[in-house]
């Protein structure tokens, strides 16, 4: 496997091949991009300036057959929290790039003109986009697929991304083909829109360069494991992520009205059942794989009421932060809302967020769907409203002057609300990527060992320890190029470095693969605090300590010097 290392503006691409002596050995997805990171981009740099790199990895076991193992890590400075960043996505393109034997594609430099560039046996080459400036995602994927056939694996850039906005997202195309799956987090978009890369096409390869050196073992670790894993997410298969509203309502933690409220009394009609209800009847689909080696199958195709394409996935994150949280009630709303961010790309939980502030200040009414619709059409056309709402949602606080703004290092708060999950609050405030629930997910009822007790969900008992836990195996699992609903957990740890040592012909332990984890936060951490986001930045805003939730009477309960003191674990 390789590393291409692309200057956009001269169009060179240099080759790095990656040997068993190569630095970047056993380092893949989330691992390769931070570690590209760390070692090249100026951490006090301007995240749009050409001296930012844009790092689209595949993971180490990217291109085989292990369950789930088709996603992609997006990184770079982030312009949003000025931080490190990866964001990782589903879709078609992962396993596509890994066939040609590329890890990992380093986009530097900066053109001066909108590009496309295409990846095929014959390597990489670029030609104009300027045609399609302004393209919405649905609209430019249609483009490429009339001339390039379907078949294509596309990374792409909506007008969000081409305005650099601080929200914008890096879209990849789902098995069906809609730009639906989203590296959203963190504004990579705007840093491939600075790099002025429309899209990346990937041509189908008639073979692939992933080697699996003992297909035997192989074989013996993930089939067992794919089994278990398509018998234990069987509801979650059914109702997908939108399966958690009802729950996550009854424990008094779904955002609502700007985070003022941890329940929503129209919560049955954006819950999972409801979704589910809609889909059947209309005829969508359900149990739907974003990426080819997906054997959960969380994802969902949500149609209006004649049938016709809506968006797809509807899941949790949109519902939480464009339904409960600005009371929005209506799926068909959240739906739209979905299509349209997709299409114009940003994200959807950092435009939910954002959205909630507006309403909490008085600039929206609470619940205005179509007023939603027409700021999320000023982004796409990049205009000065847009700009205010496009950038996240400290920009808009700052621009308001309001202060109670639900975020950590600048990246807005998703769909747990941290006074009810203890642990969550704990990943929040200590992610180096900023409130980030992906990156250390201590949703009810998870645990990171099957055999230790992490207490109960709304006591601070035993989640320091669960939130680093799931922290570090969610580091490895971003590296592996898993998604995270396999498990980040002890026993599936075990699981991975099963595949590894059979796949790299190597003999590592549980404990080296966790070495490998626990290197990439220290990484990460490193970058942040040369980017000046030192320890002392981890917290929470102080309304959750100030204003219990109603229902539920409870506030956030770890003190700061515990989040500030909170990585010194991965030195013992
Ligand atoms: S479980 Fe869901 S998000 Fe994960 S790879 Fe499968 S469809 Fe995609």
């Amino acid at each position: 496997m390789k590393i291409a290392r692309v200057n956009v503006n001269t169009e060179d691409t240099i080759y790095e091949e990656i040997s068993e002596n190569s630095k970047y050995f056993l380092l893949g997805g989330r691992g390769l991009s931070s570690r590209i990171i760390a070692d090249e981009v100026p951490p006090l740099g301007d995240p749009l300036s050409e001296k930012n790199k844009l790092i689209i990895a595949t993971g180490l076991l990217t291109g085989s057959p292990f369950p789930c193992s088709g996603r992609t890590s997006v990184g770079g400075k982030s312009p949003l929290t000025g931080g490190i960043k990866e964001a990782n996505v589903g879709g078609r393109p992962s396993i596509m790039l890994a066939s040609f034997g590329i890890r990992a594609l380093v986009l530097e430099g900066k053109s001066p003109k909108l590009k496309f560039m295409f990846i095929d046996k014959e390597g990489i080459k670029f030609d104009s986009a300027e045609k399609h400036e302004g393209s919405g995602n649905y609209q430019l994927y249609k483009d490429l697929y009339k001339k390039y056939g379907k078949r294509i694996g596309i990374y792409s850039i909506g007008p969000a991304g081409e305005h650099l906005m601080k929200a914008a997202s890096v879209a990849a195309n789902d098995i069906e083909g809609y730009p639906s799956r989203h590296a959203a987090r963190g504004g990579l978009g705007a840093v491939m829109g600075s790099k002025k890369i429309k899209a990346i096409i990937i041509f189908p390869s008639k073979s692939s360069e992933v080697r699996i050196s003992d297909r035997k073992k192989f074989r013996e670790v993930l089939k067992p494991f794919a089994i278990e894993l398509a018998e234990s997410k069987k509801n979650f298969s059914i109702y997908g992520t939108p399966n958690m509203v009802r729950g996550i309502n009854a424990y008094g933690g779904l955002p609502t009205k700007n985070f003022r409220m941890g329940s929503y009394d129209k919560a049955i009609e954006i819950s999972g059942e409801k979704l589910h209800e809609l889909v059947t009847a209309r005829g969508g689909r359900k149990r739907v794989p974003c990426s080819p080696t997906c054997v959960i199958k969380c994802s969902n195709i949500f149609v209006d009421e004649k049938g016709k394409h809506l968006t797809s996935s509807l899941e949790y994150e949109t519902i939480f932060a464009n339904g409960s949280n600005l009371l929005i009630e209506n799926l068909d709303h959240i739906a739209r809302i979905d299509h349209l961010c997709d299409d114009v790309g940003i994200d959807t939980i950092e435009f939910g967020v954002t959205m909630g502030v507006a309403m909490d200040a008085g600039e929206i009414p609470w619940g205005d769907a179509e007023r939603v619709f027409e700021l999320l059409r000023e982004i796409r056309k990049g205009s000065e409203i847009g700009k205010i709402y496009g950038n996240g949602v400290c920009h808009l606080g700052e621009n308001l002057n309001y202060k109670r703004i639900p975020h950590v290092k600048g990246q807005g708060i998703s769909g747990y609300d941290p006074r009810v999950f203890k642990a969550m609050s704990i990943t929040y405030a200590t992610s180096p990527m900023g409130a980030d629930h992906t990156s250390g997910a201590a949703i009810p009822g998870r645990v990171a060992s099957q055999t230790k007790d992490y207490g109960e969900l709304t006591e601070n008992k035993g989640k320091l320890d669960l939130s680093y836990e799931l922290q570090l195996y969610t580091a490895v699992l971003d590296s592996m190029g898993c998604c995270y609903f396999i498990g980040p957990s002890w026993e599936n740890m075990e699981i991975i470095t099963g595949a590894l040592n059979a796949m790299y012909n190597i003999d590592l332990k549980r404990e080296d693969v966790l070495k490998i984890g626990k290197q990439i936060i220290k990484n990460e951490i490193e970058f942040n605090d040369k980017a000046g986001i030192s320890q002392d930045v981890n917290d929470l805003p102080p309304f959750f300590r100030e204003e219990s939730l109603e229902s539920k009477d409870l506030i956030v309960t770890f003190s700061k010097k515990e989040f500030q003191n909170f990585w010194q674990k991965l030195d013992e």
